[in-house]
């Protein structure tokens, strides 16, 4: 496809929200890391399928079913494609990051043994903890932490001494959705194969800045959430290595996932339908497919490009502000500022930022072991798109500066 320059106030008009005002002002988005907004070209896709060709997909003779089957099977190669994914069955439909790890999860309950040893990181979101907790409880495996810096970075030293020949399976995100860290999953992967473990990598965060091969990574399961990334809500993908995906039991039972039921027994269909119980979220999967299409279509070079310059204007002006902290100062950063004020409660300043039409997240984000680390209730985070200006920043800036005066 034909690149034109990377161009935000261009890119812009492709997102309608964008033109609306919250509270008399307009609207600045910075609740990406959250969800991410939806192009007209994805929208156009969702009201394409409900106008078109809505039906269940796999089953149907007739043509509204097979084309809904056609666009969904073609996604699932697109957002192979994507992420280098050897096979096309190796990428599984989701609802999101939070089901695939689940599904992972589940899985190796029927893997490990009381004993074993699993190694998670002290910067997760509680959906690549709790799974994993649950999982523990129901094998007697044990659960250990990969220590983390006060910049918001990984102990690698200690995580070597973590692995043993007990570890079965290591998990960590890609990107931090608190600090905006880029961890070095390479080395995380490399070493845990080296003791003969399996890796999941959340790529929740990652994933709508930087592509991620899971060939080149050698990963043996990568998860992602399309509402991150210009797409819908509800719908994500599972990548699992074949030998993996063949090795870890369904996680649901129902329709679509069988070959043959009998009273007496039931056998699975092969890889991907056998964790794809149910009807699927078929309008989700084809708008997923068409979310990566737009964003391939801008390059994410570019998009990686000037979301580093933005991030780092966005850092040198929020720090003009005195008492303004920022967690998370990794050198191998992305698109994250978690910030608090000294003497301010994240909410408050959430709150009024709101009223000027500044949207921001606040609190602890899904991930409280890293406020426990900091030693604080939660924080502002402001997480920056590819759509997003530097006369946005500018508005935050001042917004900031303006609650600051009527919060001291
Ligand atoms: N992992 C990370 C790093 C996230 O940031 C999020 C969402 O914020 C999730 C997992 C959960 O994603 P979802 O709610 O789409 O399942």
């Amino acid at each position: 496809m034909e690149k034109t320059t990377f161009n935000p106030i261009t890119i812009r008009k492709d997102f309608p929200i964008l033109n609306r005002k919250v509270n008399g002002n307009p609207l600045v988005y910075f609740d990406n890391a959250a969800t991410s907004q939806t192009p007209q070209q994805v929208i156009d896709v969702i009201v394409d399928y409900y106008s078109n060709y809505n039906a269940n997909i796999h089953r149907g003779v007739h043509a509204l079913s097979q084309e809904a089957t056609d666009k969904y099977e073609q996604a699932r190669i697109k957002i192979q494609k994507h992420f280098n994914a050897a096979k096309p069955y190796e990428v599984i439909f989701t609802s999101g990051t939070t089901h695939s790890i689940n599904l992972v999860a589940n899985g190796f309950s029927s893997i490990l043994k009381a004993g074993d040893e699993l190694i998670v990181s002290a910067m997760e979101h509680h959906s690549n903890i709790v799974p994993w907790q649950m999982l523990c409880e129901r094998t007697g495996a044990i659960l250990k932490v990969i220590p983390m810096s006060e910049e918001g970075e990984l102990l690698l030293d200690e995580y070597y001494k973590l692995l043993s020949g007990e570890t079965k399976l290591v998990f960590c995100n890609h990107v931090s959705n608190a600090l905006g860290t880029v961890n070095p999953i390479k080395t995380i992967i490399d070493a845990a194969h080296e003791v003969g473990a399996a890796v999941l990598i959340d790529g929740a965060q990652a994933a709508p800045h930087i592509k991620a091969d899971v060939q080149e990574l050698d990963v043996d399961f990568y998860t992602v959430s399309a509402h991150k990334m210009c797409g819908p809500t509800g719908e994500g993908m599972l990548y699992g290595k074949e030998e993996w995906l063949n090795k870890l039991p369904p996680y649901q039972g129902g329709g679509e996932m069988i070959a043959e039921v009998t009273f007496a027994k039931t056998t699975y269909a092969d890889l991907p339908h056998k964790f794809e119980a149910g009807t699927p979220n078929i309008c989700g999967g084809i708008a997923f497919g068409a979310a990566l299409d737009y964003m391939n279509a801008i390059g994410f070079k570019e998009i990686a490009a000037y979301e580093h310059e933005l991030l780092h204007y966005a850092t040198e002006q929020l720090l003009t502000i005195e008492g303004l902290r920022i967690y998370g100062t990794s050198k191998s950063k992305t698109s994250v500022i978690s910030f608090n004020i000294e003497g301010i409660h994240p909410y408050d300043m959430g709150s009024i930022l709101d009223k000027l039409g500044i949207a921001v997240r606040t609190g602890h984000h899904c991930a409280q072991p890293i406020m426990d680390f900091y030693k604080i209730p939660g924080t502002v985070r402001a997480s920056l798109s590819f759509y997003n200006t530097k006369d946005e920043v500018d508005v935050l800036v001042a917004g900031i500066k303006r609650a600051k005066a009527m919060l001291l």
